[in-house]
């Protein structure tokens, strides 16, 4: 086998038969030598973008059911929504997401009525946006066993009309109710599906993520592994409800190989702005962990070897996030415990994720989304919001991603959000960082977010051969391993 030069790009770069890179810039054709196989590119080579928190199995599944996130209006959706259902059974599910009333002329929470006239009495499934809430329709309800008498859950929410009948919106974990009640795909159109996922991923130059997923995504994984079909790296991130399989079967951060691995414990420590339950540290918003059971996670995972992914979007979720991990800021050479999100941090904790390790796992195109609901919500608070800034000036370590399929995934689109967007939008500009930063955190923040900083990263000898080659702006091909994953046609 013969080494792959990669040629006419800014960097040049040598690849061994092994993926790996041998030699970048001036010595790149000498060292692949004339047997080499030549890649003509054009534009610059980046090292390969990695999207950092990723939720492939909602990718992969919106694929599968009703998208509204282009929705524009409550009756837009409504329309969406009975369309859709002419094509089901009389019965059967109608299962979808990406619903925004805040995006809607009339933002109030819609109710199970508007869904029961429009999907023709048929049980609804819809969650939100942000995945915190969902609306659900009255035959959804009604095979859920959810009425009037129904006691709303631990750490959810069930909305409630004068009389305590239920509106058909769910919150947290209440949605858990009528989700468990959904008929599952199977295992080869989630694959199908799953790998389509990936292929688009690998169209907008993403060369690898670090996903937050269930088991069952997990499972499809290896088996597109198994046939060799990953077209990007998977670093896999598991749900706290696992935590205990992970710990019985000893499993530990880092198994597996670069292309799928195991990595964190994902938990929500609080809600989401769209859906005001995150903690707030003026006291509103929802608690979905106590600090018990925070620090109980902290000593288990450092003890097991198993980092951790904690979803905290309030500045009071941060807080109680950064006071669980502090005490074991030095667990082990690998620990490297992240905050997800960190939409809102107050200054007084900037310097501690420093301090303690902590990584700060950022979604730039957040800010873009919800800056106006962000002025009405938070607007005390929107000086030290998606404040990538301040968190990058008091020393943090920053990994970017885009929380897909929340937001979109292209990274182009992120870097900008980070860069170039508050000048533009007149929106906090103090909170930009250069586009070298936040090029950064796509690339070696990443890496170094998953252990991965000797491997990944950056363009240099004996790392894999991961690249996305951006001209003009756009991105026009993604090498993953040394092998092309994806050109623009030419
Ligand atoms: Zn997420």
């Amino acid at each position: 086998m013969n080494a792959t030069l990669f040629a006419g790009c800014k960097p040049e770069v040598a690849a061994g038969p092994d993926g790996r890179i041998i030699a970048v810039g001036a010595g790149a054709r000498a060292a692949a030598g004339r047997r080499a196989e030549v890649v003509r590119l054009r534009g610059e080579a980046w090292p390969g973008l990695v999207d950092s928190h990723i939720h492939l199995e909602g990718l992969a599944d919106r694929r599968l059911a009703l998208d509204l996130t282009a929705a524009r209006s409550l009756d837009d959706a409504l329309m969406r929504i009975g369309r859709w259902a002419e094509d089901l059974p009389a019965d059967g599910w109608v299962i979808g997401s990406g619903w925004d009333n805040n995006a809607w002329p009339d933002a109030s929470f819609p109710n199970r009525r508007h869904l029961d006239h429009a999907a023709g009495g048929r049980p609804v499934y819809l969650r939100r946006k942000d995945g915190h809430s969902a609306w659900v329709s009255s035959a959804a309800l009604q095979r859920s066993k959810v009425s009037a008498i129904t006691h709303d859950p631990p750490g959810g929410v069930i909305d409630r009309d004068d009389d305590r009948e239920p509106t058909g919106i769910l919150r947290e974990t209440a949605m858990q109710i009528v989700a468990g009640k959904l008929p599952q795909t199977t295992d080869r159109e989630l694959d199908a599906t799953m790998a389509r996922t990936l292929s688009a991923l690998a169209r907008m130059g993403i060369t690898g993520v670090h996903s937050m997923d269930s088991a069952r995504a997990f499972r499809s994984l290896q088996r597109l592994y198994s046939k060799g079909r990953l077209r990007i790296r998977v670093t896999y991130n598991l749900p706290v409800a696992d935590l205990p399989h992970a710990e019985r079967m000893g499993i530990r951060s880092g198994w597996g190989d670069p292309w799928l691995r195991m990595w964190g414990v994902k938990a929500f420590i609080d809600g989401s702005l769209g859906s005001s339950t995150a903690q707030m540290l003026d006291g509103t918003g929802a608690v979905r962990m106590s600090q018990a059971e925070l620090d109980d996670i902290a000593v288990r995972c450092a003890r097991a070897r198993l980092n951790v992914c904690w979803h905290a979007i309030g500045d009071g979720a941060v807080r109680r996030a950064l006071d669980a991990l502090t005490p074991h800021h030095d667990a082990w050479r690998f620990w490297r415990p992240r905050i997800e999100h960190a939409q809102c941090v107050n200054p007084k904790d900037a310097k501690r994720f420093a301090r303690a390790g902590v990584i700060a796992s950022m979604q730039p195109i957040h800010a873009v989304a919800d800056r106006e609901l962000a002025d009405e919500c938070w607007p005390r608070v929107t000086a030290h919001a998606y404040a990538w800034g301040m968190l990058e000036r008091a020393g943090a370590r920053l990994a970017f991603g885009s929380d897909a399929p929340v937001e979109t995934a292209d990274p182009l689109k992120g870097i900008d959000a980070a860069v170039g967007w508050r000048k533009r939008a007149g929106w906090h500009p103090e909170l930009a960082i250069s586009k070298a930063s936040a090029l950064r955190a796509y690339t070696a923040g990443a890496a170094y977010a998953v252990g991965m900083e000797r491997e990944a990263g950056s363009l240099a000898a004996g790392k894999l051969c991961d690249m996305t080659v951006v001209d003009g702006g756009r991105v026009v091909a993604t090498i993953v391993g040394g092998r092309v994953s994806w050109r623009k046609p030419a």
